[in-house]
């Protein structure tokens, strides 16, 4: 890494102890913007690395609530406001046990140049709560929705910070978050939230965006090699909603995707996912693979492995962070792996981008592939404002437009720093190019 950026990361990482996903981030970003820095020293003289790392605004507090027993729960929320040089905070929620200040920051960090890489005028932000919604009832679920919306709701507004969903947060929490935001500010403020339902302001497509947009992704780098995603064994981590609209759209496009994910095992499924099944049992009855397996002849469930063992030429890692390891990747590329589309965040570990990259595998990092998603709430923003809804077919040509787009960026910007093929490097500096020039031009705040 450039001394120069070595030195600003060293006080980054110093600054921020025990946030050690944070770090993750923040060494990754960094590793790419020596380049970019020799052209723009303009760039180190207004700060800027070090601007973008401190979030502009970190909101952390108390949401109490009582469960189905009438006893007292307390949990944890957060949200860092990261940067708003090119819009409004744009990010999702997180409800997971696993939350905490280090795993917004990385998220919210993540979501700067994801949102910028969009084109559209997004800021980045993200927040959460270590709630763990998994076994809780409705009613459990909206009470905390409620507590933790009656304190969010002063900090949010649709040209301040628009929050969205993430792991726990789906269309349910929204709609109870939006209920509680509505009632207090008495306000039918549509583009405060992004991801609702249909029927009150939502966008077709958003369900879909993520999945959808990281398979777009990725079929446009499996173009750069001559061939798409006919034909192709694929391999999904993960079932919830990212990993199930993901294993659709590859489908669609002539591949056969053999195995997916749950926190408990994978299930193997030679003759490609029923992605009916999948979606009645992960969705509808918010079950467990293992229930999938029971009920589709041919299909073996495995308890406790790991669904990178499972050979295959495309993999699209679309569980959580840091859920793909050096030893994995490298099992991979034995396996004969052509590429990779992250449709988590973060997914993959340093080690496993490094084995990928020097395999001479296609990688395209979840900043980039996994974008769909939030340029799909922008979208929703886009209809809220004018009042409009548009069809699924119009909805998803602009998701199609700005995934492919997308990967043009990141091509190009990876090809005019004499590295072509490094998504990583593309991703990063056509991001953070954005950013810092217009924190540039709005002066020193
Ligand atoms: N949580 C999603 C992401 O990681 C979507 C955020 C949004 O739609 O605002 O990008």
């Amino acid at each position: 890494m450039d001394a120069r950026l070595e030195a600003i990361r060293d006080t980054v990482l110093a600054r921020n102890p025990g946030e050690a996903e944070f770090h993750q981030a923040v060494v990754e970003v960094f590793e790419s913007l020596g380049p970019v820095h020799d052209r723009h020293p303009e760039f180190l003289d207004a700060a800027i690395l070090e601007r973008l790392c401190e979030p502009e605004r970190q909101i952390i507090f108390r949401v109490p609530w009582t469960d189905d027993a009438g006893r007292v729960q307390i949990n944890r929320g957060f949200r860092v406001e990261f940067n708003s040089a090119l819009g409004p905070y744009k990010g999702g929620l997180r409800f997971h046990p696993s939350v905490y200040l280090g795993i917004v920051k990385f998220l919210g960090f993540e979501q700067i140049f994801k949102n910028a890489l969009t084109g559209m005028p997004i800021g980045g932000g993200k927040g959460g709560s270590d709630f763990d919604p998994r076994g809780r009832s409705d009613a459990e679920v909206m009470r905390f929705c409620r507590s933790f919306m009656t304190e969010l709701y002063r900090h949010i507004g649709e040209y301040t910070d628009v929050p969205a969903g993430d792991i726990g947060v789906g269309g349910r929490e929204i709609g109870y978050l939006f209920g509680q935001y509505k009632r207090i500010t008495n306000r039918y403020e549509s583009g405060v939230l992004t991801g609702k339902g249909i029927s009150w302001g939502g966008s077709l497509v958003r369900p879909e965006a993520t999945g959808f947009g990281t398979v777009i992704f990725t079929q446009e780098m499996l173009k750069t090699r001559g061939t798409s995603f006919d034909g192709q064994r694929v391999v999904v981590s993960g079932s919830g909603n990212v990993a199930i609209n993901a294993i659709a759209k590859a489908q669609s496009l002539g591949a056969t995707v053999v195995a997916c994910s749950d926190s408990s095992g994978y299930i193997m499924d030679e003759a490609g996912i029923d992605v009916g099944l999948l979606r009645e049992v992960k969705e509808v009855e918010r079950g467990r693979l293992k229930d999938y397996a029971v009920r589709r002849p041919g299909v073996s469930y495995v308890d406790g492995g790991s669904v990178w063992d499972v050979d295959a030429t495309v993999a699209l890692p679309c569980a959580t962070q840091n859920e793909l390891d050096g030893g994995a990747a490298a099992r991979l590329v034995r396996g004969g792996l052509l590429a990779v589309g992250e449709g988590a965040n973060m997914p993959s570990t340093r080690d496993a981008v490094a084995v990928f990259q020097e395999a001479g595998v296609l990688f395209g990092p979840g900043k980039a592939a996994n974008a769909g998603g939030v340029a799909t709430s922008a979208l929703e923003m886009q209809q809220n404002a004018s009042r409009d809804s548009w069809s699924f077919e119009h909805t998803e040509e602009r998701l199609t437009d700005i995934m492919v787009g997308i990967h043009h960026r990141c091509a190009a910007t990876a090809d005019e720093y004499g590295e072509p093929g490094n998504y990583v490097l593309g991703a990063n500096i056509g991001g953070f190019a954005k950013v810092a020039e217009a924190m540039l031009a709005q002066g020193l705040i």
